[in-house]
C-alpha cells in the first residue's frame, strides 16, 4: 500500500535504466539556457531553475521511501510545495540507495505540524519537522533564506543579530550561529553546500529543480561548494571536512576553487564545537569509507586539526607499526560496514588513539611506571587534551581505556587466573586490538593465536593451554621453564 500517493508509479521508471551519462547529456543540453556563471553569487537568489522533466532524470518513486512519498503527497494535497532535497535526490540520480529522505516545503513548521499526527518540531537553532512513521523519521524544513554574509571586525568573540528581522547570528569569524528565518525556494537554495546538494525533486510533476548546475556536477562527480569557497568554509568550517566525507564516500572529485582553500582554512576547525566535530567524525569514519577519509583529511592537512596527537604521529611515522594498526583498523571497521555488521565508536577511537597512547605510556614507563599504569595515565592524558577539539563522551573513553590497559594481561597465560580475562566485560574489545597489535608487529603473533584458540577450547583443553602457556595441540611436557628466583646469597659469599 502506497497510503496517499495517488496514481500510479512514474511510466518512466522502467525506461530510464540508462547510465547517467544518458541523462546527463540530455540535461548539459538545456543546461546553456541557464546562463549559467561560473562564479555562482549568493546574492542571485531571482535565479530561474534548470527544470529538468521526469524523462530527463532517473529518478523513480519506486526508489523512494513509501513514508517520504506520503509527507510530499500530504503537503502537495495541503496546498504547498513539496520538493525531495538534498543527498537523496543526488544518491537518487547516482543510482544510489539514500540514508534518509530529507523534505523541503514552503508550508511553515506550524502548518507542517497541523497536517500530520505523528509529528514533532524539534530545533532550537533551525525549527524543523520531523513526522514519525515507526522507526522512520521524515525531516521537513521549511525554506529558508540566507542573506549575503558581510564580514564585519568585532571585538567580542561572539556577537548577536547582525539582522535581527532575519534572526541570524555570526560570529566574529562569520560563522553562522543561528539562522531562522524562512525563505522561499529561490532562496533556500543558496545556503546549501555543494550543488550536489542543492537539487530538488518536485512532487507535483516529478521533475528536478537545479538552480547551480548540481544535476551536471553529479554526472561529472564533482563537488563543487555554492558561492565563494573562502566565505563559506569561514560561515562553516564543517563543510571542509563535509567535501572530504562526500569525496570519500561517493569518490566524487573536489572541484579546484572549492579545494584550494581548504589546506590553509583548516584551522578555522578549531573554532567549531567539539560536539559538533564528535558526530562529524563518527559520520566520517563509521559509514564504511573511513580508510578514504583519513587519507583525505591528511592530504587536506585537517587531521592534525581534529585529532593533534594522531595527526602529528602518523608525519612523523607514517609507515610505522601506530600507522598501520590505525589503517589496518579503519579497514576493518569498513569491512563490518560492508557487511552490515555493527560498529562501534569505542573501536575507533582506540584506533585512533592507539599510537599516542602507546607512545606516551613508554615515555611513562621509562619514568619507573609499571606498563598497566603507564597506559592508563597516558590514556588520560590523551583523552584530556583530545576533549577540546573533539569532545568524546566518556560512555567511549571509559572502556577504550579498559582496552588498552588490559592488553599486558594477555601476556599472562599460565594459570587458571590468566583465564578469568574471558570474563571480563572487556574481553572482546581488548582482544580486538590485540589481533591489530599482532597483525602490525607490536605484540608477539603467538600471544594472540593463543588467544584466539583458548576462546574455543573445551575444558580440558583450556586446563591444558593454561599448564603449558601453549595452545590445545601442546601437551604439558612442552611447557616453558619458569623463571626461578634467583635466591640471594650471602652477603659473606659475594667476592
Ligand atoms: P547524507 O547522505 O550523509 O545524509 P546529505 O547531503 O543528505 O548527505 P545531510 O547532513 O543529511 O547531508 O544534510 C542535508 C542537506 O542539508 C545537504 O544535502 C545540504 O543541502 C544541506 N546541508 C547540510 N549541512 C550543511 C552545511 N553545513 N552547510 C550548508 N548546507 C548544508
Ligand atoms: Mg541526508
Amino acid at each position: 500500500m502506497r497510503g496517499l500517493c495517488p496514481g500510479p508509479l512514474d511510466d518512466g521508471s522502467v525506461l530510464v535504466r540508462a547510465g547517467a551519462g544518458e541523462w546527463a547529456r540530455y540535461y548539459t543540453a538545456r543546461l546553456s539556457a541557464l546562463k549559467r556563471k561560473t562564479n555562482l553569487n549568493l546574492a542571485s537568489s531571482g535565479a530561474q531553475p534548470t527544470v529538468v522533466p521526469r524523462s530527463g532524470h532517473p529518478i523513480s518513486r519506486s526508489a523512494i521511501s513509501a513514508n517520504a512519498l506520503r509527507v510530499l503527497y500530504r503537503l502537495k494535497e495541503g496546498g504547498y510545495q513539496a520538493f525531495l532535497v538534498g543527498g537523496s535526490v543526488r544518491d537518487l540520480l547516482l543510482g544510489l540507495q539514500p540514508k534518509d529522505f530529507d523534505i523541503a516545503t514552503n508550508a511553515s513548521p506550524d502548518e507542517v505540524r497541523a497536517l500530520f499526527r505523528n509529528c514533532r518540531l524539534i530545533g532550537r537553532r533551525f525549527r524543523l519537522a520531523h513526522v514519525y512513521f515507526g522507526n522512520e523519521i521524515v525531516e521537513v524544513a521549511t525554506f529558508r533564506a540566507a542573506h549575503q554574509w558581510q564580514p564585519e571586525e568585532r571585538d567580542e568573540d561572539e556577537w548577536h543579530a547582525a539582522d535581527p528581522a532575519a534572526q541570524r547570528v555570526l560570529d566574529a569569524r562569520g560563522r553562522i550561529l543561528r539562522d531562522n528565518v524562512y525563505g522561499t525556494i529561490e532562496e533556500d537554495v543558496w545556503r546549501r553546500d555543494f550543488t550536489a546538494n542543492a537539487l530538488y525533486y518536485n512532487i507535483e510533476d516529478f521533475s528536478v529543480w537545479d538552480f547551480v548546475g548540481g544535476v551536471e556536477d553529479v554526472a561529472a562527480r564533482r563537488l563543487r561548494l555554492i558561492g565563494d569557497p573562502v566565505t563559506r568554509y569561514h560561515e562553516d568550517p564543517v563543510r571542509m571536512l563535509r567535501a572530504i566525507r562526500f569525496a570519500a564516500k561517493l569518490g566524487f572529485s573536489i572541484e579546484t576553487h572549492t579545494e584550494e582553500p581548504i589546506r590553509e582554512l583548516a584551522y578555522l576547525l578549531t573554532h567549531v564545537p567539539a560536539a559538533r566535530l564528535f558526530d562529524e567524525t563518527l559520520k566520517l569514519f563509521l559509514s564504511g569509507f573511513g580508510c578514504e577519509a583519513l587519507r583525505l583529511l591528511q592530504h587536506y592537512g585537517l587531521l592534525e586539526h581534529l585529532f593533534p596527537q594522531a595527526g602529528a604521529l602518523l608525519k612523523r611515522a607514517p609507515h610505522g607499526a601506530e600507522a598501520q594498526l590505525l589503517q589496518a583498523g579503519l579497514a576493518n571497521t569498513d569491512a563490518r560496514v560492508a557487511a552490515d555488521k555493527p560498529v562501534t565508536p569505542t573501536f575507533l577511537f582506540a584506533v585512533l588513539f592507539y599510537g599516542p597512547v602507546a607512545e606516551r605510556a613508554r615515555q611513562l614507563q621509562e619514568n619507573g611506571q609499571p606498563e598497566s599504569l603507564a597506559l592508563f595515565n597516558a590514556c588520560e592524558e590523551i583523552v584530556r587534551t583530545q576533549q577540546s577539539r573533539v569532545s568524546i563522551p566518556r560512555r567511549f573513553t571509559l572502556p577504550m581505556r579498559e582496552m588498552f590497559t588490559l592488553q599486558p594481561r594477555f601476556r599472562r597465560r599460565e594459570g587458571k587466573k590468566a583465564l578469568s580475562l574471558l570474563s571480563h566485560p572487556r574481553f572482546r574489545a581488548a582482544y580486538d586490538l590485540l589481533l591489530l597489535r599482532a597483525q602490525v608487529g607490536a605484540e608477539e603473533a603467538e600471544i594472540a593465536k593463543w588467544w584466539t584458540e583458548v576462546q574455543t577450547a573445551s575444558a580440558a583443553e583450556r586446563e591444558t593451554m593454561v599448564k603449558s602457556g601453549n595452545g590445545p595441540g601442546h601437551s604439558p611436557g612442552t611447557r616453558r621453564p619458569r623463571r626461578r628466583r634467583r635466591r640471594r646469597r650471602p652477603s659473606s659469599a659475594s667476592p
